[in-house]
């Protein structure tokens, strides 16, 4: 079996982007706004239908983290500028996330 992927690294890109890199050596540029589209707390998915409640129109263009926090060894917990902070993004899932909105970074050699 695998070792569990875990993010190594975890920065602001720029203005608009963070920077994740893991442990099997990829790197994803990951949009503020499609991380905070993508949060899975209560409030933004129905927990009965896994069905998403936020619409992308509900997502402030502009957004972004103000802190950034891991818990345990398993997720990171993100409070944003629109003072939404309830998600606990599960490391397997912020991979996922990553692979689907993100673009993976390759270093130009
Ligand atoms: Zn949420």
């Amino acid at each position: 079996m695998n070792a569990p992927l875990l993010p190594n690294r975890i920065e602001k890109h720029d203005a608009l982007n963070f920077l994740i890199e893991w442990t099997d050596g990829k790197s994803f540029v990951l949009p503020f706004f499609e991380a905070r589209f993508n949060c899975p707390c209560a409030a933004c998915v129905d927990e009965k239908t896994g069905v998403r409640t936020l619409r992308r129109e509900d997502v402030q263009t502009e957004v972004h983290p103000k802190n950034v926090a891991l818990v345990g060894r398993y997720a990171l917990q993100i409070q944003w500028s629109d003072l939404h902070g309830s998600g606990m993004f599960a490391f397997e899932q912020l991979r996922k996330i990553c692979e689907q909105s993100g673009k993976e970074n390759r270093p130009t050699l």
